[in-house]
């Protein structure tokens, strides 16, 4: 007898909003069943609990005065929000039942999924996927609670915000299965956020290079790291809606898109925050003391630019996530002795608007179209970072809306 071919589902938060859609999410398992398939559905939390679940252990943790800003035991904090997929997931599992689908919830730490010890964002290192194949074998699909794993030390963790995405990507790579479909609000990845611009175009497909660069971005239909793993382990990754049966977009191979624009999508990413040390000894080794300590204490710097010199002094201005910065300025403080500056300046009121393009490494004048394309609009640009295949502005964030529109514009994007 041949084994039947396996399917991933995941549904993501709206998609288990309540239970009329999980009773939703569940009829389209339920018709993969019929198709043939072994089913291992990966579930989010409902919406917006897992927000909430932070909400509690910022309020645990916050101790006036404290000196160290934004720590807390992350152990714990793992604890408490991998909660929410552990409910939908044994949810979901009653919902199949009830529709005649024989089911099993899985936890992250029941399959196991193995990952790091780097609790809030953990890596997956390896899934052991023997005993929900044996389910398989008696006819019992799976429902995985998605954005959990477990640590060499047996503690819970997660795998950073959207995480479910990369534990959908990582069970079909290590299940070997037919597809990974990833079931959301939107009916695909569009050329841009759609709730920034109703004119943006949904992709037939879009290459792994592109979408991991949109994702690291601020695109967050997909975690950035599902992106990489199906990229690594050749899974076919498909986006789609929970609500229509419209196509969606399949992410694949560069070589397997036939029509290629210059520039196939743009990102916005809104929590974004510039921070200035004035009058810095321009001196070698001045950069080391700086992004040493910052690396060692976690804040993932972004963009960076040292300011013309003047009498042996410089200024050095970086970028990192809004909920960086406490910790980065508590960092450069305890490290001024050494770095030796007169003044740490932040502004957070920056948003970083990026265009994404394989084209790019053969066309030229992408970044002066969209520098034109802002300075028409009077959108000042604070930073600037290019790569290969991407080029990201920082802007001041009442502009994000309006940067988004018109370079979509000024890239032809809402043409077909
Ligand atoms: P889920 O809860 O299903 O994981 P997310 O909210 O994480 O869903 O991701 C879906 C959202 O991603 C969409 O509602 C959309 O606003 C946003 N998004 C950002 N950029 C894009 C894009 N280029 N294409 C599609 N959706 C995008
Ligand atoms: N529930 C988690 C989050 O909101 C994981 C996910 O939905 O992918 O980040
Ligand atoms: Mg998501």
């Amino acid at each position: 007898m041949t084994t039947p071919p396996r399917l991933v589902m995941k549904f993501g938060g709206t998609s288990v909003a309540d239970m009329e859609r999980i009773r939703n999410a569940a009829a389209r398992v339920k018709r993969e069943v019929e198709a043939g398939y072994h089913v291992a559905v990966i579930v989010s939390a409902m919406a917006g609990e897992t927000n909430r679940l932070v909400g509690y252990v910022r309020e645990a943790a916050a101790t006036p005065g404290a000196n160290s800003p934004g720590f807390y035991d992350a152990r714990e904090y793992d604890s408490v929000v991998a909660s929410g997929e552990q409910v939908t997931s044994g949810l979901m599992a009653i919902v199949l039942q009830e529709m005649g689908v024989p089911a099993r919830s899985w936890a992250g730490w029941q399959a196991p999924v193995m990952t790091t010890a780097a609790h809030g964002s953990a890596r997956i290192t390896g899934i052991d996927t023997t005993k929900i194949v044996e389910r398989f074998g008696q006819g019992m699909h799976a429902v995985i609670a998605g954005f959990q794993g477990v640590s060499p030390e047996g503690r819970i963790t997660t795998l950073g915000r959207g995480g479910s995405d990369t534990s959908a990507v990582a069970f079909a790579a290590a299940l070997g299965a037919e597809r990974c479909d990833i079931y959301t609000d939107v009916d695909g990845v569009y050329t841009t956020d759609p709730r920034i611009e109703r004119k943006a175009r949904k992709l037939s497909r879009i290459s792994f290079e592109e979408m991991l660069e949109l994702a690291s971005l601020g695109a967050k239909v997909l975690q950035t790291r599902s992106v990489e793993l199906a990229m690594n382990h050749n899974v076919k990754l498909m986006v789609r809606s929970s609500f229509s049966d419209d196509p969606g977009t399949l992410v694949c191979p560069e070589e397997e898109i036939v029509e290629k624009n210059v520039v196939s999508g743009i990102a916005a990413e809104r929590g974004q925050a510039k921070v200035t040390l004035l009058k810095v000894a321009d001196r070698p080794g001045v950069a080391a003391s700086i992004f040493g300590p910052l690396a060692e204490g976690g804040v993932n710097v972004d963009m960076i630019v040292q300011n013309i010199s003047e009498d042996g002094f410089t200024d050095m201005t970086f970028s990192c996530a809004e909920d960086d910065v406490a910790r980065a300025k508590h960092l450069l403080e305890n490290a001024e002795p050494k770095i030796g500056y007169r003044e740490i300046v932040v502004d957070d009121d920056v948003a970083k608007v990026s265009v994404v393009g394989v084209g790019m490494r053969s066309h030229s004048g992408v970044a002066q179209t969209m520098f034109s394309a802002l300075a028409v609009d009077g959108v000042n640009i604070k930073v600037i970072t290019t790569s290969e295949i991407k080029v990201s502005v920082l802007i001041s964030r009442k502009y994000l809306e309006l940067a988004v529109q018109s370079l979509h514009a000024a890239f032809g994007l809402d043409k077909v």
